[in-house]
């Protein structure tokens, strides 16, 4: 395995920073999640973009122009052979002392990591997912930006970790007006009485899945509603899907015990999975 690290593919043993580095001792830094699909990058701009946006939301200056960046995903890529495969690229504040100051971080520190994958969940995906709200909160968008995929995600952990222990397979944030949120790595949707409903993304990550789904859904005719989802519309939903570029749209069946809907996954969950299946495999930067 190669890793792009600050201009090099060096074999990932070699891929080591210092424990100085910010992005270690508090979690300074930034990172994407992207997939490939038979060898095609699916939404690169969108994710190089949303990088570029993240570190800019953190007062960190990228040293590489986001064409270089992108250049590097598809070379990593590349240099591992992968047509099916996750990317990971990471940015961290860089070499600094024990002080938090990020002044003392000289130059940020580029990593693109990459792997084989295949769909996150298995065979989830026809009987559909458990999720478990969870006591752990998203971050407020008044303080660490749920918009910024930053290093910090102990929330999302910290939510992973309760819905771990419920027998659950994925949490669901609530913001801290009780609204409903997202998951711990993908973003929700509600569909009642054929109309969809997600929520706002300024509690949220403005997931690329998200918006691709929503694209999806609108050219089937679908009427999307970006608006606040409280507990009672969750639970008496028809269909409830998550996306997220590592989930991809996976059906929730169940909440906190609770069959949503008649307990099986729905018909435009189906639709969506299958419009997102040939959108991923026949779109892309090769
Ligand atoms: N929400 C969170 C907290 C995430 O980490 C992710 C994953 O990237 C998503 C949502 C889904 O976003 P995307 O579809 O851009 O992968």
């Amino acid at each position: 395995v190669l890793v792009y690290y600050n201009g090099d593919y060096v074999p990932k043993s070699e891929a080591t920073t210092s424990v100085y580095d910010h992005g270690f001792l508090y979690g300074d830094g930034v990172f994407e999640g992207i997939r490939a699909y038979n060898g095609r990058v699916f939404k690169l701009k969108e994710h190089v973009d949303r990088l570029f946006d993240s570190a800019k939301a953190i007062a960190m200056e990228i040293p590489i122009s986001r064409e270089e960046m992108s250049q590097a995903i598809l070379e990593t890529l590349r240099k591992n052979d992968l047509s099916d495969a996750y990317i990971r690229p990471i940015v961290s504040r860089g070499v600094g002392d024990l002080g938090l100051d990020p002044r003392k971080c000289k130059t940020p520190n580029i990593f693109i990591i990459t792997q084989e994958w295949g769909a996150m969940y298995g065979d989830l995906y026809e009987v559909g997912l458990k999720a478990v709200m969870v006591a752990t909160r998203r971050n407020a968008p008044d303080a660490l930006s749920p918009n910024i995929k930053s290093l910090n995600y102990l929330n999302n952990i910290l939510a992973k970790i309760e819905a771990n222990a419920k027998g659950g397979d994925e949490a669901i944030f609530l913001d801290s007006n009780g609204y409903i949120c997202e998951g711990s790595g993908d973003n929700i949707f509600i569909i009642k009485n054929g109309k969809v409903y997600t929520p706002p993304t300024i509690s949220n990550l403005k997931g690329i899945t998200r918006a691709t789904a929503i694209e999806l859904l609108m050219e089937r005719g679908y009427e999307v509603l970006e608006e606040n989802v409280g507990l009672f519309d969750l639970f008496t939903a028809d269909e409830v899907f998550v996306t997220g570029t590592a989930a991809e749209a996976a059906p929730i069946t169940k909440v906190d015990g609770r069959l949503i809907g008649d307990g099986k996954p729905g018909p435009i969950t189906g639709e969506m999975v299958k419009a997102f299946e040939e959108i991923t495999t026949t779109t892309g930067t090769p």
